[in-house]
């Protein structure tokens, strides 16, 4: 721009140089042809016309004493004696002069041409023109720089948009860079592009491994039917599932421990957590419901958190229960008929019973001594299902033959109570365990001849069902068994009706033994029953 308006100004100098030259030639002309006029009597008034025709050129005519005879801007008469003017006195010397000077008249710079004729005449005219060359050219030069300034900055914004335009777009969508997009741009920015696509890409991909990951993390938490919660020091929460809020009773969303619970020996235990930095952990009973409370400190950015999971324990605490249960069943299933026996044993060493009675006493000591025996081999039979160390091998058995020879094994019970049995076998051969199938048979067999009415029947059906099962339904016509009671049958040592069973081999170790077998030959077991009526059990084959 500066180049540019400094070339102007010299542009303008020399057509202004050239202006001038031309107006002295046409300043000079004129001259020439105004003098050629001054003898004529209408001088004055060829001068007046030619002034009016040429206003930019001032015609002044003097006198040879200096004195203004005419002059085509001002009032001569009021002009003064020029006599010692340049112009004046070398045309006078010389015929002809040419100056330039400021006209104190005009106020202004100007150009004088004087030639002697008669008189003195003299033409001048502003220089103006040069200001106004220069100004013209500035102008235009201005112009063009405006002109050049706007083309220049569309073709800039153009060429920038080009560059600028795919930097935007991939800031606007860093995960959207296609490769058209990149063979579109500019061969300079390409690799930064592919390279941004490669970050990106990997970036999007170990973003969705991290979301992937906290979905997980989450489904787990929200899910996971133990309590979850994450606290710092100062008992804020961080970190809660949907099962703590179960566990302690709240619906709405907890901020802080001291929300949740106010149980003192929940605190006590995490604050000592707090204190010691190490793991505690505690049963507990929240809302009736036994807890094993596992608390560890944890660190996270030097802050120190309590990550603590409550895990239900009903079941361990039943667990136990039933054990001790267990033991104290067993202690007295044994210790009972070893008291009996051990007494009459006394009697009769004692010498105080006499013959009668000593046989009577035999027989019960032989009678509680069998008892003894079957409660001693079903709880050895338990304790072998319960190990399930024993690896279990399976033949191929006929049921028909099965059921006649556990029947046959039961002939004088079913004659001593006169009970009809009846088979309804399909000629069915499973693959299974001889020994344990046979015993979970006989079991509920023989529970079918003890819990039966005298005359009572018990009816055997073995089939198939419509999918190829196998299935075997033993029922009778019995005491039936209580609804209420149905459900405990199968528990250790479980008798429904002391009374009622006490003439019978009875150790109620039998269902659970069948239990048991079925759990580890992986068979179901159904029971219907009527109390008062009669009992079926089903026993579903999977092979
Ligand atoms: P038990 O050695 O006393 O027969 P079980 O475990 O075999 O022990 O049976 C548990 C209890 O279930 C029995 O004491 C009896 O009260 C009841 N029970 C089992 N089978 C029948 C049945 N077929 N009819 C009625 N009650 C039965």
């Amino acid at each position: 721009m500066v180049v540019l308006l400094i070339t102007s100004i010299f542009l303008g100098l020399l057509e202004s140089k050239s202006s001038i030259d031309q107006k002295l030639t046409y300043m000079d002309t004129s001259l020439k042809y105004l003098l050629e006029k001054e003898d004529s009597s209408n001088f004055y008034d060829d001068l007046d016309d030619f002034s009016k025709v040429n206003s930019n050129l001032r015609i002044t005519y003097i006198g040879t004493d200096g004195n203004v005879l005419y002059d085509s801007s001002e009032d001569y008469r009021k002009m003064d004696n020029h006599a010692n003017r340049t112009e004046f006195m070398e045309a006078m010397a010389k015929g002809k002069s040419s100056h330039i000077r400021n006209s104190d008249t005009i106020g202004s710079r100007l150009y004088y041409i004087s030639q002697k004729g008669n008189n003195i005449l003299r033409i001048s005219s502003e220089i103006s023109i040069f200001k106004n060359l220069i100004i013209y050219h500035v102008l235009t030069v201005f112009l063009i720089g405006v002109i050049v300034i706007i083309v220049l900055h569309i073709f800039t914004g153009i060429f920038v948009d080009r560059i600028i335009n795919p930097i935007k777009n991939i800031s606007d969508n860093p995960y959207d860079i296609s490769d058209e997009f990149i063979d579109g741009s500019y061969d300079e920015i390409q690799p930064y592009l592919i390279e941004i696509k490669r970050i990106t890409e990997e970036l999007e991909n170990e973003n969705m491994k991290l979301k992937n990951w906290n979905q997980k993390i989450s489904e787990i938490t929200e899910n996971i039917k133990e309590g979850m919660l994450l606290i710092d020091e100062d008992f804020n929460i961080n970190l809660i599932n949907p099962s703590i809020l179960k566990i302690f009773g709240k619906n709405k969303a907890i901020r802080s421990l001291n929300d949740l619970t106010n149980d003192k020996a929940l605190i006590i235990k995490i604050k000592e957590a707090l204190i010691l930095d190490e793991e505690v952990n505690f049963d507990i009973n929240i809302n009736n419901t036994d807890f094993r409370v596992y608390i560890d400190p944890i660190y996270n950015n030097d802050k120190k958190n309590l990550f603590i999971i409550f895990v239900d324990n009903t079941e361990n605490k039943r667990g136990e229960e039933l054990r001790r249960e267990f033991t104290a069943n067993v202690s007295h299933e044994l210790k009972s008929p070893l008291t009996s026996i051990n007494g009459y044993a006394e009697l009769i060493s004692s010498g105080l019973a006499n013959e009668k009675d000593i046989k009577e006493f035999a027989k019960i000591i032989n009678k509680e001594g069998l008892r003894l025996l079957d409660t001693i081999d079903d709880l050895l039979k338990l304790s072998k299902l319960d190990e399930g160390s024993e690896s279990i091998e399976f033949t191929e058995i006929n049921l028909e033959e099965v059921f006649r020879s556990i029947s046959n094994k039961f002939l004088p019970k079913i004659i001593e109570r006169n009970l009809l049995v009846t088979f309804d076998i399909d000629d069915i051969r499973i693959c299974t365990n001889e020994s344990l199938f046979i015993d979970l048979c006989t079991n509920i067999f023989e529970n079918a001849i003890k819990y039966n009415k005298d005359n009572g029947k018990i009816k055997v059906i073995a089939k198939r069902n419509e999918d190829g099962r196998a299935y075997i339904s033993i029922k009778d016509t019995g005491i039936g068994i209580k609804e209420e009671n149905i459900d405990r049958i199968f528990e250790r040592f479980y008798i429904v009706d002391k009374a009622r069973t006490s003439s019978l081999k009875s150790t109620g170790l039998g269902l659970s033994i069948v239990k048991h077998i079925a759990q580890n030959l992986g068979y179901t077991i159904d029971v219907k029953s009527v109390y008062k009526e009669g009992t079926e059990f089903i026993i579903r084959i999977n092979e």
